[in-house]
């Protein structure tokens, strides 16, 4: 794996035979020399011996001891020469072969460092085969490597929804193809034992040693960051305790929707629900069971009013409902059912069978003098004091 260009071989080789073709011109040119060395040698010195010695014998000893002269300088030059040459050699030897190690524990190193990272990397080729597949990979998809190396078939495995596949197979392509990057991309992928993971790639297109191209990618299992990420979106809108809207979000979606009715001249009506001596519930069966009794009668409101309206806790023992484009008697209507359904449900018959548990409700519709939430929301709450001060347990509309 490397970022090299394309094209670093060939000039690597040209390189490689220029220095060649010096070596061989060096050579031939020390032969030259040698050569016309020689040849100065024995002209000149023939004729200085035969100066020097006219007796035939002593000249054939002279010749003689002048050829072992000749060879004696050679060899010492020979040996001078052939001594640097080899000594070079021999450094030149170790130095590649210190390098060579050098390069192999890097390579350790690399393989260690891209095997124990605990984030998934994993290299691909050209045509999307996975060449490298660390310990992370293994561990957050559960495959194998000698599974998938080799191969493409883990992009089925992964991505069994062959749309899906396509879809992730077409950025691979053209992050091989045109060098596009992705950073933060998010995916699901199905691991070997059916779980369901969320990742978050960054990808790149690299070269190798020898130009051919491949890609790069670098995943971090966020399963468990997005879950925490949703369960506090969730908890910023919602009650935690019956699960309803909380009464910040309530009033976010209820004012849209009042704008959207004055807009449309739709009526627009709200429930506000009151449970019937909530304190003496807690007073005389505790706390635990009064959140229990808060949950079932959200529940039935729930239930009743759910798809139609927007539920809500408001605060303590008070539930609202706001029901867009529904008129005053079919919200006293639904009221009457929540307030039928809460009490035969008898959510305190575990604790005492005689103890019965009721809810007041307040009904009203948006009229011409309401413009806004706000005045809308006074006006049933209003009526639900009314269905208190009535005797409770009813459902009372506007004086
Ligand atoms: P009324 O019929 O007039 O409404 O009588 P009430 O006792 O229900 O009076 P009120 O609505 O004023 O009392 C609300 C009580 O609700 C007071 C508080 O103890 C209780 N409450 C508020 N929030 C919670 C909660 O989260 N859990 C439980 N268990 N009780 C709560
Ligand atoms: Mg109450």
């Amino acid at each position: 794996m490397g970022n090299g260009a394309p094209g670093s071989v060939s000039t690597a080789a040209r390189g490689g035979a220029a220095l060649l073709r010096l070596a061989a011109n060096k050579a031939l040119l020390v032969a030259l020399v040698y050569l016309l060395l020689g040849m100065v040698w024995i002209l000149w010195s023939d004729r200085v011996v035969e100066a020097l010695f006219e007796d035939a014998v002593q000249l054939t000893r002279a010749q003689t001891w002048k050829g072992w002269l000749y060879v004696a300088a050679t060899a010492v030059l020979l040996y001078a020469v052939l001594y640097r040459l080899l000594r070079d050699e021999a450094t030149h030897r170790l130095r590649q072969q210190r390098q060579r190690e050098d390069l192999d524990l890097l390579n350790q190193f690399r393989e260690s460092i891209i095997d124990n990272a605990n984030i998934w990397l994993n290299v691909l080729d050209a045509q999307a085969r996975i060449t490298v597949w660390n310990k992370a990979a293994e561990q957050i998809s559960g495959y194998r490597r000698e599974e998938v190396i080799g191969g493409d078939a883990v992009w089925e495995w992964l991505y069994p929804d062959p749309d899906y596949r396509a879809d992730i197979a077409r950025r691979v392509r053209a992050i091989l193809d045109e060098g596009a990057e992705v950073e933060g991309f998010e995916t699901h992928i199905r691991c070997k034992d059916g779980q369901v993971k969320t990742m978050a790639w960054n990808q790149r297109r690299f070269f190798d040693e020898r130009g051919q191209v491949g890609s790069i990618a670098i995943g971090q299992d966020i399963t468990e960051r997005k879950r925490l990420q949703e369960e506090l979106e969730r908890m910023a809108v919602h009650d935690p305790l019956t699960g309803l809207y909380n009464r910040r979000e309530f009033e976010l979606l209820a004012a849209r929707r009042f704008a959207d009715c004055v807009e449309a001249g739709h009526p627009y009506s709200l429930l506000w629900v009151d449970i019937d001596e909530f304190k003496a519930v807690n007073d005389r069966f505790g706390h635990q069971v009064g959140d229990e009794v808060l949950c079932g009668v959200a529940g039935v409101l729930q239930a009743v009013v759910g798809g139609q309206g927007i539920a809500a806790r408001y605060g303590g023992d008070e539930l609202v409902v706001a029901l867009p484009a529904v008129a005053l008697p079919e919200a006293r209507a639904l009221g009457e059912i929540v307030r039928q359904r809460v009490q035969a449900a008898r959510l305190l018959a575990d604790c005492d069978a005689d103890a019965a548990l009721t809810v007041s409700i307040g009904a009203a519709q948006r009229d011409a003098a309401m413009h806004d939430l706000m005045a809308l929301a006074s006006a049933a709450d209003a009526a639900m004091y009314r269905a208190k001060a009535g005797g409770r347990n009813r459902v009372c509309g506007p004086a």
